[in-house]
């Protein structure tokens, strides 16, 4: 799987694959990541990106021509653009887009990108939550990163995805590391039995009550399943 990162600040990015399992993951060649700078594609004189908006209004959008020239190489791409506006990002796109070969992301700054652009190029566009950041740098990173959790081979055990909160629609059971007991505060007694079927059993029970705590929207969708 390779990401193409089309941002005005790649180190913003870069570092962040360097380190613990993706860094792992790029090391044996499971993912891949490059970078593509739209300042590098300007044809004006001061290699600006940015313009004043046609018809006026507050701050500047990033201009159509380098993000065009750019976005002309890479057409074969699944394109996706990180946006306040798009689609909430969920567990099934990581899943669905972790089946890409490449998966190119255009991080917007300012006002956001010129209208046009997005209209030509977009794939898909997503949303992270409802709120605004400064750039889609940080977006991308975390589509990026939740995506490659679900590429074959990224996780050493590909068991513990399918354990994984919105698996199934609930979150996960709380975890507990050992020791059991540790100042004077203990982990489930069950779960020290070696009872496998009873284990499942309590962890289904904890995934379900701790679902309903912090999310009972997404337990009323369990429900609605006809689970229990
Ligand atoms: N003026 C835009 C608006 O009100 O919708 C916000 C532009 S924002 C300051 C600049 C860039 O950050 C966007 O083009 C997008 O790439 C990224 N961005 C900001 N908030 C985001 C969010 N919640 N999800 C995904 N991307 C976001």
């Amino acid at each position: 799987m390779r990401f193409t990162f089309v941002t005005l600040f790649p180190e913003l990015i870069s570092d962040y694959f360097e380190h613990s399992i993706l860094g792992i993951a790029k090391n044996k060649g499971l993912i891949q990541t490059e970078f593509e700078n739209p300042r590098e594609y300007t044809t004006n004189k001061h290699n600006k990106v940015d313009e004043y908006q046609v018809g006026g209004g507050a701050g500047l959008v990033m201009m159509p021509q380098p993000l065009m020239d750019l976005l002309e190489k890479h057409k074969d791409k699944h394109i996706v653009f990180p946006a306040p506006a798009g689609k909430p990002f969920r567990q099934n796109d990581a899943v669905r887009l972790s089946r890409k070969k490449e998966v190119l992301f255009v991080c917007g700054r300012y006002e956001g990108i010129d209208e046009r652009v997005v209209e030509k190029y977009a794939d898909e566009l997503f949303s992270i939550g409802d709120f605004i950041l400064t750039g889609g740098e940080l977006a991308s990173t975390v589509m990026a990163d939740a995506i490659s959790r679900n590429v074959d081979g990224v996780l050493g055990n590909m068991e513990s995805l399918s354990e994984e909160s919105f698996n199934d629609a609930l979150l996960e059971a709380p975890s507990f590391a050992k020791p059991k007991d540790f100042r004077n505060l203990s982990a489930p007694s069950e779960l020290l039995k070696g009872n496998h079927s009873k284990i499942a059993e309590l962890k289904n029970a904890m995934a379900m009550a701790k679902t309903k705590f912090f999310r009972p929207d997404l337990y009323r969708k369990y429900r609605a399943q006809g689970k229990r």
